[in-house]
């Protein structure tokens, strides 16, 4: 136990935990403890009777903002030893498959969600806290972002996924997207199966899937593309 992937999260809405964390493949290894999941209410740590964690921005503006100090005292309440402590933010570096598995190969994650417009800059300099984020849109909180670290890191981890090898494979872990997929019925509304996958042949076939791959990601995308091209890829450890 003690030696398994370790999440702890701050949230305000712990209840929201741990939801689709819970199910299928990341729920039995959670039940299995090949992961272990912490949640923490960032409101034990709030002011005063009403347990107060925001404040109204200070040079104006609309909504509130959660306190250094409220925020603070959450997370120094938890033991991080060399875990990372990442706040979600639109404002992060984006996630990548690299910096996922860079994760899963760690001892774990301690994720700090946000609510409301965000957090006082300063404790987000006092206590080294990286920010991540989970693309170029903005959620209503961290919490769903959090979840989507973590699945994308647990699935990684020995033992959690069935077949090992699928995640080599996938998108993404050669810097290019991933080549088409079919299965039964061979014939679906007139269009069948492409015939080299019928053909038992194992290296025409991983010929055909990098052709694939190559074309996929030119038309797709582009910024990957030029990334290939060039032999430097974000995508690898
Ligand atoms: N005013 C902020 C947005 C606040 S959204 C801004 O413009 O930057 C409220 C919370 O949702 C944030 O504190 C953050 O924890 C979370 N969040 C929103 N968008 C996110 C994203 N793209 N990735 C990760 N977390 C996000």
């Amino acid at each position: 136990m003690s030696n398994s992937w370790q999440a702890t999260i701050f949230t305000l809405f712990p209840e929201m935990f741990p939801g689709p964390l819970g199910i299928s493949l990341l729920g039995k290894a959670l039940s299995n403890n090949l992961w272990s999941l912490e949640v923490r209410d960032i409101r034990d740590h709030g002011l005063g009777k009403h347990r107060t964690v925001d404040d109204s921005p200070a040079g104006g503006g609309p909504g509130m903002v959660m306190r250094a100090d409220v925020a603070a005292a959450a997370i120094d309440a938890v033991p991080r030893g060399d875990r990372p402590l990442i706040y979600l933010s639109p404002r992060g570096a984006p996630l990548t498959q690299a910096r996922v598995r860079r994760l899963a190969d760690g001892p774990g994650a301690i994720l700090l969600c946000g609510r409301f417009e965000g957090l006082d800059e300063r404790v987000i300099a006092a206590r080294a806290i990286e920010e991540v984020s989970l693309g170029d849109f903005v959620l209503a909180g961290g919490e769903i972002a959090a979840m989507a670290l973590i699945e994308a890191s647990v699935r990684l981890l020995p033992g959690v996924l069935g077949a090992a090898a699928s995640t080599q494979e996938e998108s993404f872990s050669a810097g290019l997207l991933e080549y088409p997929q079919f299965t039964r019925p061979q014939d679906f509304e007139g269009k069948t199966i492409p015939e080299v996958l019928n053909n038992g042949n194992h290296s025409e076939i991983a010929k055909w899937r990098q052709a694939q791959s190559e074309a996929l990601t030119r038309a797709r995308r582009p910024d990957l593309w030029s990334l290939h091209q060039k032999g430097s890829f974000p995508f690898e450890k």
